[in-house]
């Protein structure tokens, strides 16, 4: 049996405004628990919900840059469950008008590109946190992010493997970190995937029913996840079972998904429009200011990256996928008029020591100035560039001064003629042999002769200087 999986995605996304959705109690995280709490976020009877205008601008802002037609009202919903970290025992969300409708985002698969379409983005608010504690048995209460501002993407089932998944995600999170909305720090939740999975033999018109698997928050556990849930519905499938519509709790540590319960129907939430929050108009004078102050966006970077700086697509792309990134690259073009060395070392050692220390460039940040210094006195010839990288890596770990280093090290390249002719000379008069075998026509002593004359000028000779001189030398001798 042939078969083709079909997927659709629920990203919740917190938003980075000052306050919460419907009072003014701070959203930062990983503060002291129930530090930032009041009567409205914990469910006191009697309060009113107020809604903050920034969750709704930063909405708004969000579904343009995702391609949205914005709607002309404003209303919330209530969607009834009693949970311990839902105090008020319904959350407000939007289930009958949601804010912004029919967008989608362009991916690259193997095959070309393909149109990822969103159906809805709706605002919403986060419940509290409930912290198990194995030691005593108890489990304890965090209200600090109850009623922080979220939004909820859901696309189509567009989606037939894990990688246009990993795209998808890639572009979403740069176009949500590059217009403000979101800080998407995955590993603090501000970012949380669900991956609604079904599979269906190859061609069949109808789809197969779905399973939930809630919360991802990483990448690699949404790849994982997709993976692991694709082998074990066609797995079931082949044994002749049915597949029920469950919702699916993926476990990071073993690898393996399992189902939770089954999934909750739509009745059983008992949605109404909440009579606290009434209908409110969006004035297209409005939305059509915050369209214009979305600022550029990966895409249309990449453009110009590739159409004025001669980028290649690959390049672009990459520089692009963080807005941290690109800005550094943005800044060493300024600095350094040479936007092809500049993305060199983006894509080559800035990229490695990103990796060596495990972090991403929205979180850990280092000077571009003293990269483009770096550069510059590279392109001049002030240095080499093995001293470049090495230079550059302190500055990257530890905040250095690369001119100072280069002063008190004397790391300035050696280019003044008798230095290096005295050294050539001196390698040339100890090593005999090779120089006998360059001469009998085997080219590869030349990079030996060459290094050893290196290693006498302590790696800092002008290695143009050091070929001219040397072919000179060797055919004086
Ligand atoms: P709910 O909110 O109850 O999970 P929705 O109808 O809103 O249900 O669908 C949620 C997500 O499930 C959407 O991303 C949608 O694309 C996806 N989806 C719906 N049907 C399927 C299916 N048969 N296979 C895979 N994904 C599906
Ligand atoms: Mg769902
Ligand atoms: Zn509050």
């Amino acid at each position: 049996m042939d078969f083709e999986t079909v997927i659709g995605l629920e990203v919740h996304c917190e938003l980075s405004t000052e306050t919460k959705i419907f009072c003014s109690c701070k959203t930062s995280f990983g503060e002291e628990p129930n530090t930032n709490i009041c009567p409205v976020c914990t469910g006191f009877p009697g309060v009113l919900p107020v809604l903050n205008k920034k969750v709704l601008e930063y909405s708004i802002k969000a579904g343009l840059a995702l391609n949205c037609e914005i709607a002309e009202t404003i209303v919330f919903d209530r969607k009834n469950y009693f949970y311990p970290d839902l105090p008020k025992a319904y959350q407000i969300s939007q289930l009958y008008a949601p804010l912004c409708r029919e967008g989608y985002i362009n991916i690259n698969t193997e095959k070309g590109n393909k149109k990822i379409r969103i159906r809805e983005i709706h605002m919403e608010e986060d419940a509290g946190k409930l912290i198990h504690s194995s030691e005593d048995e108890r489990t304890l209460i965090d209200y600090n992010r109850a009623g922080v501002p979220l939004i909820e993407i859901v696309t189509y089932p567009d989606f037939s493997c894990a990688e246009e998944v990993l795209d998808f995600l890639t572009k979403l999170k740069a176009i949500l970190l590059y217009t403000g909305v979101s800080d998407c720090k995955m590993q603090e939740g501000s970012l949380r995937v669900d991956v609604n999975l079904s599979v269906k033999e190859k061609n069949a018109e109808s789809l197969g029913e779905r399973t939930e698997t809630k919360n991802l928050n990483s990448f690699k556990a949404v790849k994982r996840a997709i993976e692991f849930e694709e082998s074990r519905q066609k797995n079931e499938i082949l044994k002749g079972n049915i597949i029920s519509c469950d919702t699916i709790h993926w476990d990071d540590a073993r690898g393996i998904g399992f189902v939770m319960r089954p999934k909750e129907s739509i009745e059983e939430y008992r949605y109404f429009n909440d009579p606290d929050l009434p209908k409110q108009l969006i004035s297209r004078e409005w939305a059509e200011e915050i369209r214009k102050s979305i600022p550029e966006l990966p895409s249309q970077r990449e453009n110009r990256y590739i159409n004025e700086y001669n980028l290649t697509e690959y390049e672009a792309k990459i520089i692009c996928a963080s807005k941290a990134l690109s800005d550094v690259f943005e800044k060493l073009c300024v600095l350094t008029e040479n936007p092809k060395e500049s993305s060199n070392w983006i894509l080559g050692e800035v990229s490695r020591l990103y990796s060596v220390i495990g972090k991403e460039p929205e979180d850990y940040s280092f000077s571009a100035e003293k990269l483009a210094f770096i550069i510059n006195k590279l392109a001049d010839r002030g240095i080499n560039r093995n001293t470049a990288k090495e230079l550059f890596e302190k500055v990257f770990l530890d905040d250095a001064d690369p001119e100072i280093i280069i002063k008190e090290e004397g790391l300035e390249i050696i280019n003044d003629d008798s230095s290096i002719e005295e050294a050539v000379r001196k390698v040339l008069s100890e090593n005999e042999k090779s120089v006998e075998e360059l001469k009998a026509g085997k080219n590869k002593v030349e990079k030996f002769l060459i290094g050893m004359t290196m290693k006498e000028l302590k790696g800092k000779g002008d290695p143009r200087k050091i070929i001219e001189i040397m072919k000179k030398e060797i055919e004086k001798l």
